[in-house]
């Protein structure tokens, strides 16, 4: 394969989009990876996405490692992709100990291999650290980041930025009045949880906060984001309402819906817990209820995945994309339901979505080593938030 410059994604969400309204078209998919530990890791990633093409993914992401520990990785897997499977990567880089000159590196690279998509992200703390700071002359958030883009790069690279559509987790607080002292936006943001001693905890991104999250996502875009990709989230009803909220305030860039897909209950538990996601209540219930019986929780996982995508499409959603963990039969799963499946060898995938459905054995192995996906079992470790989620080492770790 070329080191042909890329097409821009933008324009590939828009030749979707045009397909769709004159040819039916059902929306695109498109996935995304994290950079493995391992060799072992990096050749089964190889060989999922060797599979996984089939699928037709519009774009493919791999994340930029807590700290730019994994700048490298991701860089190669980055161009691998491209040159060796023909898919079109969007590559993550964040802020985090990244002085300009690494920047200015990483685009460097890009470009040398005709890499031209790129998420253009602040990133988290490092590993170990609770609190953000920018390299010395670097940058303070994303949106330095964006300016910096265009202003260097004019419109070589696609940009993309990420949205947060119950407000960034630094913003989300503890309610002291509970429910009853919220605005209705305020509880279709909200989430309702028990702390260790079964007390109710409401928390929210307030309406004002909200504000300076829609001003600053604003702000991103105006400086040349060409499209946003959102935190994950579980109800439905919230991206509706942020697609609002981004249209009623002039943001009219395509917002592609991220998905974390359920695959254990200790994982969700975890990771909403982390992340302060709003879990709707009918959602937590059935949780609770499956909580013991690992298959069931898969099971109903393709279940959700499926409905919710579904009432994204419908709420006008472009495209779905799949936070996979590097799994792959959950994604599988629910693509098929949806009939998104493509090439996808049916073999494979009967194969697979059986074992998806149930017959997974939970792996001492993480999944990345244990090639032939039998992980799904992993449960996330303690995110404080989605990059951290895709952090192998707090996520792959088997709970
Ligand atoms: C789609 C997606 C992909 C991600 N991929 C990665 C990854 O590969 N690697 C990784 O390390 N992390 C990743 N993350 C996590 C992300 O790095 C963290 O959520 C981080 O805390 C914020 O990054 P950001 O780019 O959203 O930051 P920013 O857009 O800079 O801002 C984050 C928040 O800070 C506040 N803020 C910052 N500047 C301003 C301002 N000028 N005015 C007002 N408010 C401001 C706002 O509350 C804003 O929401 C990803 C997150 C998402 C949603």
């Amino acid at each position: 394969m070329s080191s042909e410059p890329d097409t821009k994604i933008i324009d590939l969400i828009q030749a979707s989009a045009k397909e769709a309204l004159t040819e039916g078209g059902a929306g695109f998919q498109s996935l995304e990876f994290f950079p493995p530990r391992t060799d072992t890791g990096v050749m089964n990633l190889m060989d999922r996405l060797g599979r996984m093409k089939a699928t037709k993914p519009l774009f493919v992401d791999f994340t930029w490692g807590a700290g730019g520990s994994t700048a490298d990785l991701t860089l190669d897997l980055t161009t691998r992709t491209k040159k060796e499977h023909g898919l079109v990567p969007n590559m993550h880089l964040t802020c985090t100990n990244m002085p300009v000159d690494k920047i200015d590196h990483a685009l460097a690279q890009c470009k040398e291999h005709g890499i031209r998509n790129i998420v253009a992200l602040r990133g988290d703390p490092p590993t170990g650290s609770d609190t953000w700071e920018a390299a010395e002359g670097g940058f303070t958030c994303a949106l330095d980041l964006v300016k910096y883009i265009r202003k260097n790069h004019g419109d070589y690279f696609g940009i993309s930025v990420a949205g947060y559509p119950e407000g960034h987790p630094n913003r989300i607080k503890e309610v002291p009045g509970g429910v009853e002292s919220l605005s209705e936006a305020e509880k279709g943001r909200c989430k309702i949880s028990q702390d260790a001693e079964g007390k109710e905890v409401v928390t929210v991104c307030s309406d004002a906060d909200f504000e300076i999250e829609m001003n600053y996502i604003k702000e991103k875009v105006d400086a040349g984001a060409d499209f946003i990709i959102t935190q994950m989230f579980f109800d439905p009803a919230v991206y509706a309402s942020y697609i609002k909220a981004c249209r009623d305030r002039g943001i009219e860039v395509p917002v592609v819906p991220g998905l974390m897909c359920i695959n254990a209950y200790g994982g969700f538990k975890k990771m909403t817990g982390f992340c302060l996601t709003r879990v709707p209540p009918e959602l937590m219930a059935k949780m609770e209820e499956m909580k013991e019986d690992e298959k069931a929780v898969k099971a109903f996982g393709v279940d959700y995945g499926e409905k919710m995508c579904n009432a994204l499409l419908a709420a006008g959603a472009p495209g779905l994309h799949f936070y996979t963990l590097n799994l792959e039969k959950v994604t599988v799963g629910i693509l098929d339901r949806l009939n998104l499946l493509a090439d996808y060898k049916m073999a494979e995938r009967e194969e697979d979505t059986a074992q998806m459905i149930g017959m997974i054995k939970s792996s001492k192995k993480s999944p990345e080593e244990s090639g032939p996906e039998n992980g799904a079992g992993v449960t996330p470790a303690a995110p404080s938030s989605l990059v951290q989620t895709r952090d192998e080492e707090r996520v792959l770790t088997p709970a």
